[in-house]
């Protein structure tokens, strides 16, 4: 079980945390609550995030609740090493659209102390693992999965279906291309496909 360690008694402890889900499922929400209590105890923090994610603002992480919180756009995983010298807490969100190299980013940085957390979808729109987040699950000190509403039945929904035929696995939409589906309804919408 994930229990925020909010301790600053000037030890720097790392951890990896992962926050995982589909589309609409209150990734970015978490991951800004857990940025701002950070934040409240004093913590030096950096957020980054793919520079191909534009959907909302090229400087800022957004949620669907129109939450906000500065972030810096990053176009490898590399770079975020490079940039998180002196930080305490490093948040990641839409994690899935980085390279696998990630993955070791992310251990180093536990290992020279930092709290690294990472937000991002756990599947892609076929319903298969996506890009670096397996491999953090993996190594991550703690998993968080958070689940949306199904918007046809509003049981719990872990799938992000496309609402349309383009078969990219990169394709940046919203509402407009994607909805949160349950296992029984993604399976019913896929039948055929
Ligand atoms: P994520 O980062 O996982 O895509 P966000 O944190 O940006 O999710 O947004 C979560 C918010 O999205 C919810 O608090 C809610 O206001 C809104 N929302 C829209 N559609 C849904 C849905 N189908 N299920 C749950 N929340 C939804
Ligand atoms: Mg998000």
């Amino acid at each position: 079980m994930f229990i925020e360690r909010e301790l600053n008694n000037g030890q720097r402890t790392g951890a990896i945390e992962v926050i995982c889900g589909s589309m609409f499922s209150g990734k970015t929400e978490e991951l800004i609550r857990r940025i701002k209590r950070a934040r409240i105890a004093r913590q030096k923090i950096e957020i980054f995030k793919p520079a191909i994610d534009v959907r909302y603002s090229a400087t800022e992480v957004v949620s669907h609740d129109e939450n906000a919180i500065r972030s810096t756009p990053v176009e490898n995983s590399a770079n975020i090493l490079l940039l998180a010298s002196g930080i305490d807490v490093v948040g990641i969100d839409e994690a899935q659209f980085f390279d696998k190299n990630l993955v070791e980013v992310v251990i180093q940085l536990a290992n020279q102390g930092v709290r690294v957390i990472v937000a991002g979808l756990d599947m892609d729109f076929r319903g298969q693992p996506f890009g670096p987040i397996p491999g953090l699950m993996a190594v991550a000190d703690y998993v968080t999965k958070v689940h949306a509403v199904c918007v046809r039945c509003g049981n719990i929904a872990q799938f992000s279906h496309r609402l349309t035929e383009k078969e990219q696995v990169v394709l940046l939409g919203e509402r407009d291309l994607y909805e949160a589906l349950c296992r029984k309804c993604y399976n019913k919408a896929n039948k055929g496909k």
